[in-house]
């Protein structure tokens, strides 16, 4: 049997690999499992299906070094190139069934207004500086109907509300709770449509190449293929355990798997009823990012509506002329399957009717069974509860992941990072008790 070690990771994602890097920092000995063929998680670029001259980024991509401290800090430590995107030069609206340049009819000009000032003044009641689950917002875990019902808003205005957090959630925005998404204007500085403007920077090459250094200067080690399906417990230990039959022994444990999938590891001791309730059903976040080339679209143009896709925003420019574009739908708008160039293509054009899709690709995040959706969506009333719960270390096992990040950032890589840095505090306490 091997010597233990003082920590087991499970998952290779952003939150794992940050916490194995911080405890190897500290002089830990750690080992991540991952299910997977390779590192990364919910950030994957690799060449697009059909046109292996261009990469296209499946899962998370976007970041900014200005809003985000603890991804600012690894990519000035590893020196990781960014790249920046080109600032849209024109938009197109679907709100209230027209296509519009406009966001809103001019009449409904008071109604956008009031709803900027209610998302701001809500925002503006979250510290971005501190835990969520430790301020007096219990209040905000509510849907976006119920948030907005004083408002008395146009039909255009509410749309315009309900494509943003469909963009956002990739869920039917009537089920899902305002926390996050108020949490996240927080982040951007109180500014409720901050996020349009925010997010330019890419990685080159993609998220990975920031992993891929984490991982290789800490000299981490990596089982690729190792799939968790039980933890057990005991006084001094933790033993980890395989679909296949392999064992790892560690004095501590970080489990950094999507909350959607958390379910299916068999843990013993059993985890405390509060988590047990709070995994027992799937979040609402089911997105889908399909990349597309497409010709005959405006350039540098950004869409935004309730069409079958919430949004698409501008990628760059071919050298052909055509145009790399990002969609952002998800199952609680309409059921599309993103890697279908005619399905794609009639999603296009719902916003840019001459449009011409080339080549779609994307990944089924909700159909893979690692992760079950995309990133934590709450159903309202939930958000909170989950949060408290989450960060509750079992004994020697603590969890970390973007999905129960109790910031402002969860949900984005950098709640991951975040929840990573979390994750290996709570370990080191663990370890320091001997
Ligand atoms: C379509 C999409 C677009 C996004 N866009 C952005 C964006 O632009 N900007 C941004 O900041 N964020 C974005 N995000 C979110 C961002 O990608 C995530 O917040 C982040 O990557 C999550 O990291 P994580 O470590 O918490 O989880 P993951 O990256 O999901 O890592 C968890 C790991 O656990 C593994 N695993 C699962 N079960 C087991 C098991 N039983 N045993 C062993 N391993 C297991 C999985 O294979 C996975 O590698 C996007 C996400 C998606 C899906």
């Amino acid at each position: 049997m091997e010597k233990p070690y003082d920590a087991v990771v499970v998952g290779a994602g952003f939150a794992g690999i940050t916490a194995a890097r911080d405890l190897a920092d500290r002089g830990y000995s750690v080992v991540i499992l991952e299910a997977a063929s390779r590192i990364g998680g919910r950030t994957y670029a690799r060449p697009f299906a059909g046109r292996e001259d261009l990469r296209a980024e499946l899962g998370g991509s976007w970041v900014n070094r200005d809003l985000q401290p603890g991804v600012r800090r690894e990519i000035a430590r590893y020196g990781i190139a960014l790249t920046e995107d080109p600032e849209p030069g024109g938009a197109v609206f679907l709100t209230d069934g027209t296509l519009r340049s406009f966001p809103v009819p001019a009449r409904e000009l008071p109604d956008l207004e009031r709803l900027i000032c209610h998302l701001r003044d809500a925002s503006k009641r979250i510290a971005p500086s501190q835990r969520l689950s430790s301020q007096p917002i219990r209040d905000l875990d509510v849907s976006a109907d119920e948030f907005i019902a004083p408002l008395e808003l146009g039909p255009a205005t509410r749309d315009l509300l309900y494509a943003t957090i469909g963009w956002y959630s990739g869920a039917d925005p009537r089920e899902v709770s305002m926390l996050g998404f108020i949490a996240q204007t927080a982040g951007f500085g109180h500014s409720p449509y901050g996020f349009f403007g925010a997010l330019t920077e890419r990685f080159v090459g993609g998220a990975g190449t920031l992993l891929d250094r984490m991982v290789e200067q800490s000299r981490l080690e990596v089982r690729l293929g190792h799939h968790v399906a039980r933890i057990e417990r005991s006084e001094d230990a933790v033993t980890v355990r395989t679909r296949d039959g392999q064992s790892v022994e560690a004095r501590s444990c970080v489990v950094a798997v999507p909350t959607n999938v958390l379910r299916h590891i068999d843990f013993n001791p059993a985890l405390s009823a509060d988590k047990q309730k709070l995994l027992a059903v799937n979040h609402q976040g089911r997105a889908y990012k399909p990349s597309i080339v497409a010709r005959n679209v405006p350039p540098r143009s950004f869409a935004l509506g309730t069409g079958s896709l919430q949004s698409i925003c501008h990628g760059y420019e071919l050298a052909d002329g055509s145009v790399l574009l990002m969609g952002f739908g998800g199952e609680g708008a309409a059921r599309l399957d993103p890697t279908d160039r005619d399905q794609v293509e009639a999603a296009v054009r719902e916003y840019y009717p001459e449009a011409e899709v080339l080549a779609v690709d994307a990944h089924d995040w909700n159909a893979d069974p690692l992760f079950d959706g995309t990133y934590r969506i709450d159903r309202p009333g939930q958000a909170y509860d989950f949060l408290r719960a989450m960060n509750e270390p079992e004994d020697r096992v603590v969890f970390a992941g973007t999905d129960l990040d109790d910031s402002v950032w969860r949900i984005w890589i950098e709640g991951a990072v975040n929840s990573g840095h979390q994750a290996a505090d709570g370990v080191s306490v663990v370890l320091g008790r001997g």
